[in-house]
């Protein structure tokens, strides 16, 4: 199984900020490469940037990936100021984000655009990264697991069997998404056990290689003990992906806890 260790960068970093901190993370990781896949989700300005930094990477054995925050879910056409899957794939990057809770709360994302945005970019040989997560409230009114299993339903009910070796999931409850507040261990291996438990409802045995990162402050202190259930296989990192220390402190966390 893959272990990757991932970091949306959101709306941060000026150009001369985001060229230090790709340098950083892609330079250092190459000093003590590991089998951690190193994903970095920077801004789509900075994406060739992150492009080129993660191929001279590659260089020196790091699996050095890049996935944008977003694209559109049409493939052309006039959509002004939006971003294409086609666009994405021309400039060498490998993965993108798909209904990431902010998205799908300031931006209007449905788990029918969602689904769309799979498909394209499963077409174009892209790695979607599926985020899923329940609200405060459905933690606490009990359905968080139903929520799951709906908009993991709802994302691939039409992907084929044979593309799930590029599918990545990421559990991200929204109640944790830059509150501080974490799933615990043991919460977030309970809904990881639910998700492969449902993507195998999907799709059968060819779900059963799909990498499950955990994302909501993942932060170093709290890292070994998430990255160590046994369905965990890595984080989608916000808040520390910002600053190298920290995000590099992660990747280690992983390979640690991973034996890699
Ligand atoms: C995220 O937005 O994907 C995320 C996990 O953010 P944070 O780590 O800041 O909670």
């Amino acid at each position: 199984m893959r272990t990757i260790v991932a970091g949306n960068w959101k709306m941060n970093k000026n150009a001369e900020e985001a060229r230090a901190l790709l340098t950083a993370v892609m330079g250092r990781s190459c000093k003590a490469p590991t089998s951690v896949e190193v994903l970095v989700a920077p801004p789509f300005p900075y994406l060739a940037m992150a492009v080129e930094l993660a191929i001279a990477a590659r260089d020196c054995g790091v699996t050095a990936k890049v996935a944008a925050q977003n694209c559109h879910h049409k493939e052309s056409g006039a959509y002004t100021g939006e971003v294409s899957v086609p666009m994405l794939k021309s400039l060498g990057v490998d993965a993108c984000l798909v209904g990431h809770s902010e998205r799908r709360q300031y931006f209007g994302e449905t788990d029918t655009t969602v689904a769309d945005k799979v498909q394209l970019l499963l077409k174009h040989g892209m790695e979607p990264i599926l985020c899923c997560g329940e609200s405060r409230e459905e933690r606490e009114n009990g359905t968080f697991n139903e929520v799951i299993s709906r908009q993991l339903r709802g994302a691939l009910a039409t992907v084929a069997p044979q593309h799930y070796a590029r599918l990545v999931v990421a559990y991200e409850p929204v109640w944790a998404i830059g509150t501080g507040l974490t799933a615990s261990p043991q919460q977030a291996q309970d809904m990881h056990a639910h998700v492969r438990a449902t993507l195998k409802e999907i799709a059968g045995e060819a779900a059963s290689e799909v990498p499950v990162l955990y994302g909501g402050s993942c932060k170093p202190d709290n890292a070994a003990g998430l990255f160590g259930m046994p369905d965990i296989h890595g984080g989608l990192i916000g808040g520390a992906s910002l600053e190298a220390d920290q995000f590099l402190a992660l990747i280690t966390a992983a390979a640690k806890a991973k034996h890699l």
